[in-house]
C-alpha cells in the first residue's frame, strides 16, 4: 500500500515591523520563538529581532538567496513538518515580494499564513507625531513609489496621484527625491506643501527631517540619505493642519454615546 504523504506544516510569513525589535507583533514574536527554521530579509530587518530564536533555529539571511532557494528552504522545512517563519520588514503585504513566494507556495501545495505587521509607513508617521487623515484635508492616505527597476503602471504616475490632494507616502525612492518632488509639483502640489523624510523609522539612529516641497530634496540630499527612508507629503503634516474631529465632539452622537 503506498504511503501516506505527511502534511506539510504551515509557513508563516510575519511582519517584523519597521526596525524597533519591540515593534512586531505577539502573535509574530511567539512564532518567533517556537521556529525551527527563520528566513529573514537581512536587508532591513534588525538582527536583534532574532535573540528571541531558540538555540539551534536555523537562520538564513534572504538578501543572498534568489526566490527559489528562499521557496526551497521554506518548503523543504514545512514538508520535514518543522515550525518555519518567513519574516519581512514592516507589513508583508507591502512591497515584499511576499505574492511571488505565496504562489510558489501553493504551487507545492504548502500551506501558509500571514502575520500582520507595523509598516514603516506608520512608524514614519509615530516619529513625525502626525495623523496621516486630517479632517477636512484629507480622508485618503495613499502608498506609492516612483518606477525604477520595477515599473509603475502609467495610471498610477506620481503626478496624477498627488492631483487628489491626499497624503502621500512615497516608498523606495528616496535615491530619486528630486523626481518624486517635481512629480508632485507637476501634480498640482504647490512649494509650500508640507514635506517630510523619515530615515529608519523607529531605529536608535532614526532621523526626520520637515520642511517643504521646496526645500525637502535638498535636506534630504544634505543629509545623505540613499535607502531605508520615506517621503510624506501632504497638507496633513501641516501645522495647522487640525481641524478637530467629529469623533469626540460632544454634540456628534455615535453607537458608543448617545
Ligand atoms: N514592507 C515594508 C516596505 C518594504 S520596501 C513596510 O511595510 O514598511 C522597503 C522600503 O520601505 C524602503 O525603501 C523605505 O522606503 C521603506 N522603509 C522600510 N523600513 C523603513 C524604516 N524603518 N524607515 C523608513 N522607511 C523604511
Amino acid at each position: 500500500m503506498k504511503k501516506a504523504r505527511k502534511t506539510p506544516s504551515t509557513v508563516y510569513f510575519v511582519g517584523a515591523g519597521p526596525g524597533d525589535p519591540e515593534l512586531i507583533t505577539v502573535k509574530g514574536r511567539r512564532l518567533l520563538i517556537a521556529a525551527d527554521v527563520v528566513v529573514y530579509a537581512g536587508s532591513l530587518v534588525d538582527k536583534k529581532i532574532l535573540n528571541c530564536c531558540k538555540k539551534g533555529a536555523k537562520v538564513f539571511d534572504s538578501a543572498k538567496l534568489a526566490i527559489e532557494e528562499i521557496i526551497g528552504i521554506l518548503s523543504d522545512a514545512a514538508m520535514q513538518g518543522k515550525k518555519v517563519v518567513r519574516l519581512h520588514t514592516g507589513d508583508p503585504c507591502l512591497y515584499s515580494a511576499v505574492g511571488e513566494q505565496m504562489r510558489m507556495l501553493d504551487c507545492r501545495g504548502v500551506p501558509y499564513e500571514v502575520v500582520p505587521g507595523v509598516s514603516s509607513a506608520f512608524a514614519a508617521a509615530a516619529a513625525l507625531k502626525k495623523e496621516l487623515t486630517a479632517p477636512e484635508l484629507t480622508q485618503t492616505v495613499i502608498f506609492t513609489r516612483l518606477g525604477g527597476r520595477t515599473k509603475v503602471p502609467e495610471k498610477e504616475r506620481l503626478s496624477s496621484l498627488a492631483s487628489h490632494g491626499a497624503t502621500i507616502c512615497v516608498f523606495l525612492s528616496v535615491s530619486m527625491i528630486d523626481d518624486v518632488v517635481k512629480e508632485l509639483k507637476k501634480g498640482g502640489l504647490r512649494s509650500n506643501t508640507p514635506a517630510a523624510v523619515v530615515y529608519r523609522a523607529s531605529w536608535k539612529d532614526e532621523v526626520k527631517i520637515t520642511g517643504t516641497l521646496k526645500d525637502i530634496a535638498q535636506k534630504a540630499k544634505k543629509a545623505g540619505f540613499k535607502r531605508q527612508a520615506l517621503i510624506i507629503a501632504g497638507a496633513a503634516l501641516g501645522s495647522g493642519a487640525a481641524h478637530p474631529t467629529k469623533l469626540y465632539d460632544r454634540g456628534f452622537a455615535h453607537s458608543y454615546r448617545k
